[in-house]
């Protein structure tokens, strides 16, 4: 899968809700002021799911349910950071 199929599957997923368009982090734990906690493990290999192309083993977990290969990780905070510029 190539960098803009995996962009393509995002937006997609980010659209119909079934991917957060935030950081977790930022979702649900920050306020404004403080330091941003990232709650995630690296490293893995993972038995989840990647919440991008639904490949395995994954190498980011952010909680038991919810992890992604290293790259669609990438990709997807990249995205993130794009959507949350243009809001
Ligand atoms: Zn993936």
């Amino acid at each position: 899968m190539t960098d803009d199929e995996i962009r393509a599957l995002l937006h997609e997923k980010m659209l119909d809700r079934s991917l957060l368009d935030q950081l977790p982090a930022i979702a649900s734990d920050s306020r404004p002021g403080e330091p941003t906690r990232i709650l995630a493990e690296f490293g893995g290999p993972f038995p989840e799911s990647c919440a991008v192309c639904a490949g395995k083993p994954t190498q980011v977990r952010y909680s038991p349910t919810f992890a992604m290969h290293e790259r669609c990780h990438a990709i997807w905070q990249e995205a993130v950071m794009t959507r949350r510029r243009r809001l």
